[in-house]
This record gives C-alpha cells, sequence and structure tokens, in this order.
C-alpha cells in the first residue's frame, strides 16, 4: 500500500485530491497549517497534522511511512503577494525548501508540485506551451517559478523524480459522503464564487469591458477541480528518477467573463445581477493552455464541462 504525503490537504485543490486518493485505495497524510485550509475540509480517513511546512520537525513526522509527496502548502492570492512579497518568498519557496530537506534526508524523492500559470506572466501567444518562457509579472508567480527552479535542481543533482503541474484557472466543487469540499476562501476573490454569490444589493463586479477581446472581458481557461485532482493521480504514475517535467492543466479552450455570467444565469435560472466596473489591477486579457502535453504524458483530458463546474460550485454553495 502506498502513503502519499499530501502538503495543503485542508484546502480546495488539496482536499479535493485527498479524497480522490483515498477512493483511489492510497494511504494518505495531510499536512496544513490551516492559515488559508480548513481542518473540516481534511476528508476523513487521512492522517492529518496541522502544522507549517516551515517546521521541519512536524515535516519529518509527516513524511514518516510516505513514498511521494503531493505539494499544495503556499500562499496563492496574486493581490496579497504584491502587498507582501517577503510572506510569499518565505513561506512558498522557504517552505518547500524544507521539505525537499526533509524529503532528501528521508530517501523520498517522488513528487508532484502545485504550480501555476501565474508563472508565465502576460503571453501574446495563446494557448500558452510548458516551453513559453516563463516571465512571471507578480511575487506569487515568482516564488511558483523559483519552486519550479529548486525542483529541476534536485532531479538533476539528487536524483528526484518531479512533475510540476500548471493550473489555469480551477472551478467546481466534489461531492464526498460527508458533503461537498468547494472554495472556502474569504475573501473570495475567484470569477465562479463571486458570481454564484452575487445579490442585487451585492451585484457581481465584471472587472474591465474594454479588453481586447471578442466581447470586452478577459478570457479564462476553467478546469473541473475533479479532472484536475485525477491529473495528480496520474502524474504520480509518471513520476521518473532524474527528471523534471512541467505540464499545464486548463481544458485548452477559454470563456470570457460575459460567458461566465450568461452560462450562470443560465445554470441556476435566474439573471446574475452584475455591474461593469473598471480593470482589475495586474489581470492579462486572455490565458489559455496548451494541454497537448498533459495528453500525451498523462493520458489526461478534461471531462467535466463549464456548466458542469458552475453547477457543483452551485450545489456546494447552497448545501452549506
Ligand atoms: N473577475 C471579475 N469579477 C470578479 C472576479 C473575477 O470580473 O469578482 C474576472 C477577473 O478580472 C478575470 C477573470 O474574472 O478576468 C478570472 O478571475 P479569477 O480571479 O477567477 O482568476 P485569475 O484568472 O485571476 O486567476
Amino acid at each position: 500500500m502506498s502513503r502519499v504525503l499530501v502538503t495543503g490537504g485542508a484546502g480546495y485543490i488539496g482536499g479535493t485530491t485527498v479524497a480522490l486518493l483515498l477512493q483511489r485505495g492510497f494511504e494518505v497524510t495531510v499536512l496544513d497549517d490551516c492559515s488559508t485550509g480548513h481542518a473540516d475540509s481534511v476528508p476523513a480517513g487521512a492522517t492529518f497534522y496541522q502544522g507549517s511546512i516551515l517546521d521541519g520537525d512536524v515535516v519529518r513526522k509527516a513524511l514518516a511511512g510516505c513514498d511521494a509527496v503531493i505539494h499544495f502548502a503556499a500562499k496563492s492570492l496574486v493581490g496579497e503577494s504584491v502587498e507582501k512579497p517577503d510572506l510569499y518568498r518565505n513561506n512558498n519557496i522557504g517552505g518547500s525548501q524544507v521539505l525537499f530537506d526533509e524529503m532528501d534526508g528521508a530517501g523520498i524523492s517522488r513528487i508532484v508540485v502545485s504550480s501555476s500559470a501565474a508563472t508565465y506572466g502576460d503571453s501574446k501567444v495563446q494557448p500558452i506551451l510548458e516551453t513559453h518562457k516563463a516571465h512571471p509579472t507578480n511575487p506569487y508567480g515568482e516564488t511558483k517559478l523559483a519552486v519550479d527552479n529548486l525542483l529541476t535542481d534536485l532531479c538533476a543533482e539528487e536524483n528526484f523524480a518531479a512533475i510540476s503541474l500548471r493550473y489555469f484557472n480551477v472551478a467546481g466543487a466534489m461531492k464526498i459522503d460527508s458533503g461537498w469540499l468547494t472554495e472556502r476562501h474569504n475573501p473570495e476573490t475567484h470569477l465562479i464564487p463571486n458570481v454564484l454569490k452575487a445579490t442585487a444589493d451585492k451585484p457581481l463586479k465584471i472587472f474591465g469591458t474594454d479588453w481586447d477581446t471578442k466581447d470586452g472581458t478577459c478570457i479564462r481557461d476553467y478546469v473541473h477541480v475533479v479532472d484536475l485532482a485525477d491529473a495528480h493521480l496520474r502524474a504520480l504514475d509518471a513520476l521518473k528518477a532524474g527528471a523534471h517535467e512541467i505540464i499545464n492543466l486548463g481544458s485548452g479552450g477559454g470563456y470570457s467573463v460575459r460567458e461566465v455570467v450568461t452560462t450562470s444565469s443560465k445554470v441556476v435560472g435566474y439573471e446574475i445581477p452584475a455591474v461593469e466596473v473598471d480593470r482589475r489591477a495586474g489581470d492579462p486579457a486572455v490565458l489559455i493552455a496548451s494541454i497537448e502535453k498533459a495528453k500525451s504524458m498523462l493520458g489526461w483530458e478534461p471531462t467535466r464541462d463549464l456548466e458542469s463546474m458552475i453547477s457543483d460550485a452551485y450545489q456546494s454553495l447552497t448545501a452549506v
């Protein structure tokens, strides 16, 4: 039986991946400091340590008996990273370094890491290939790139086996026996939860309608969190000693903010209240993933469309 350490397993994507690992027969240990995650999001059946990846002692305890790691634990808000770059560097890069050192010490060398499209920065060419020059435009993206670079070195020098999965826009929710695993961010910045929470008093703000896109709003590539989690399990299988692969995860297509609002109105059966406001600082116009590498290397393809992401997110929000 294989045991996997999932750092950040009390978060939205981490918790969903833990649930899927357990369903597929893995044993799971979770390490999460619950700074943004929630202890009650850790699926039953996982061994849970509440602690930080910056704390070598707790990392060592959590690694006991594991033969692979899936590493989600990180600060992940672009806006906050601009205000507090040192917090992001310390937690994301420093914490990952502690984790990698402890893995090395324990003789564990297989790791799948949560990376981000934010590593690429603005791109004139869409869809974005993994070979695209990494040029992050904010400290969050810089820290994710730095972690990817650490892994490249570890694979070359210490024979680690690593895959960095670069997420585009993740949405949806997963139903498990005890209820829904869903997004619980505070403040919530992501489009789909904000669309679903919009009311006449607090309408959705559409950030910018003068972008150079078909309807003037930004275009993003959305992928269902369960499809995304499934890619992590496939990545575990695809790890090769001495190799660090970078693989994009998205749908390979894009939707504008207006299209997300229209589809959501259809799913929920009422018109989403929305107002048009200025652009949000730091937003690129279009982000679409090339997912050819995920298809060929992981045999992975998204199976759930935008309607299903919105419908699952809506059910999860109305269930709690
Ligand atoms: N967006 C919006 N209103 C919101 C939240 C997001 O118009 O309340 C837009 C945002 O400007 C971007 C897209 O929706 O163009 C996706 O934003 P999100 O924060 O979900 O993901 P990001 O692409 O920034 O990672």
